[in-house]
């Protein structure tokens, strides 16, 4: 049987930067994906947006990671040249009465470490996005965009380059803990099986973390937290942007509300909304529009009749349910679970992307602490 310092399973944007940050640090490391390429699944469904950290709550994982991970993320970006765009982004009040709820962010994103936002009057919004109608706004300078994939690729290289390696098509069908660390029982697309011995292991399963944790023997089943299922459906608009900046609203339980972000080559599409599922399932239904559309058009009231195509649709991996409050990041290491070099990354939805290079870090410092 084969001894490597750590396994990750997992080869999102979560995997690949904590394969990364340990290969960088001299472990050998062995990423284990059961797809046949990376970013198959969230890493590759998403809206790519570089959040600047305004709604977590203050000290929470979600806020720490993602303003330590937003400014990670810009500087490695402009290091490997990965497509990004400090765009900047205005949450827009749609009447008077939700100027309220847009101090309220100002002031808890402060508390968060994000202080350069800017509180506009209806006239200073209208002349930055011309398109735009609303009651007031924030602006929200440090929020940009980034070629997700291209992260990705880039990712993947500095991990190869520093020793690690990759085992595509190779899913984690069990694992057992043992002395000196953890054997991990993989299965390949023929239904090969194949063991592997490792110091510590890392389960950056996405959707699947909670199953793949409940398949380490020995792994106390109570600390696996329920997930719950949320599709984010988004419809495109084809053609050219009518706003040059990210618009949203003011955020709707369980996301962000329906806004609008572009792609790196200036297209605009809307969402993602929020739809409770029981399983995971892309199809869009194209019946969700009516409700699009009306949400758009509390700010941009020029959208015409017919302009949305459907597009795609991610699944957030939660770990709070219909009505219930926002849920942080759960990332277990051996002082919360007491059961060796293990770190599970439970409930990793929005801002995941953004916090990647943060979360890397942290998983390092948890299963070797310096
Ligand atoms: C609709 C939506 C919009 C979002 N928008 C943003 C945004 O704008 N900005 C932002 O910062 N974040 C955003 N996020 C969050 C972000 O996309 C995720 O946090 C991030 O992609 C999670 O990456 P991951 O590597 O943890 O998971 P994934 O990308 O899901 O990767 C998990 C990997 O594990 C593999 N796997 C599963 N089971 C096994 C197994 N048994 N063995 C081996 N491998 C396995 C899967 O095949 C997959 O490749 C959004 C999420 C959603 C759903």
């Amino acid at each position: 049987m084969q001894t490597i310092d750590c396994v990750v399973a997992g080869a999102g944007v979560v995997g690949l930067a904590v394969a990364r940050a340990l290969a960088l640090s001299s472990r050998e490391v062995v990423v284990i994906e059961k797809a046949d390429a990376i970013g198959t699944v969230t890493s590759s469904r998403n809206s790519e947006v570089i959040h600047a950290g305004l709604y977590y709550a203050p000290g929470s994982l979600k806020a720490r990671l993602c303003v330590e991970g937003r400014r990670q993320l810009y500087a490695y970006c402009a290091e490997h040249t990965v497509g990004h765009r400090r765009a900047g982004k205005l949450i827009v009040a749609s009447e008077p009465g939700q100027t309220d709820g847009l101090r309220a962010i100002e002031a808890n994103a402060k508390r968060c470490g994000v202080d350069d936002l800017a509180l506009l009057t209806r006239a200073e919004a209208e002349s930055l996005e011309p398109a735009l109608r609303c009651a007031g706004a924030l602006l929200s300078p440090s929020t940009g965009i980034v070629d997700s994939h291209a992260l990705m690729l880039s990712l993947r290289g500095d991990a190869e380059a520093a020793g690690a390696s990759f085992a595509f098509l190779t899913g984690v069908a069990g694992a057992a803990i043992e002395a000196d660390g953890i054997r991990i029982d993989t299965r390949d697309a023929n239904g090969e099986t194949f063991a592997v011995e490792a110091g510590a292991f890392v389960n950056a399963a996405g959707l699947d973390a909670q199953a793949v944790a409940s398949r380490i023997e020995g792994f106390p089943r109570d600390l696996i937290p329920r997930q719950w299922l949320a599709r984010g459906n988004y419809f495109a608009l084809p053609g050219r942007s009518p706003f040059s900046r990210l618009i949203y609203p003011v955020p709707v339980e369980g996301g962000l509300g329906v806004h609008l972000t572009l792609d790196l080559a200036g297209n605009a599409r809307f969402g993602p909304d929020v739809e409770w599922i029981d399983s995971v399932d892309y199809t869009v239904d194209p019946g969700r529009s009516a409700v699009f559309y009306e949400a758009i058009r509390r700010y941009w009231p020029d959208l015409a009749d017919g302009a949305l195509q459907l597009a795609y649709a991610g699944i957030r991996p939660k770990l709070s349910g219909p009505g219930q409050p926002a849920a942080d990041f759960v990332i277990q290491g051996p002082a919360d679970h007491g059961v060796g070099r293990i770190v599970n990354l439970f409930g990793i939805e929005s801002p995941g992307l953004t916090a990647s290079l943060a979360i890397a870090d942290h998983v390092a410092e948890l299963l070797y602490p310096t």
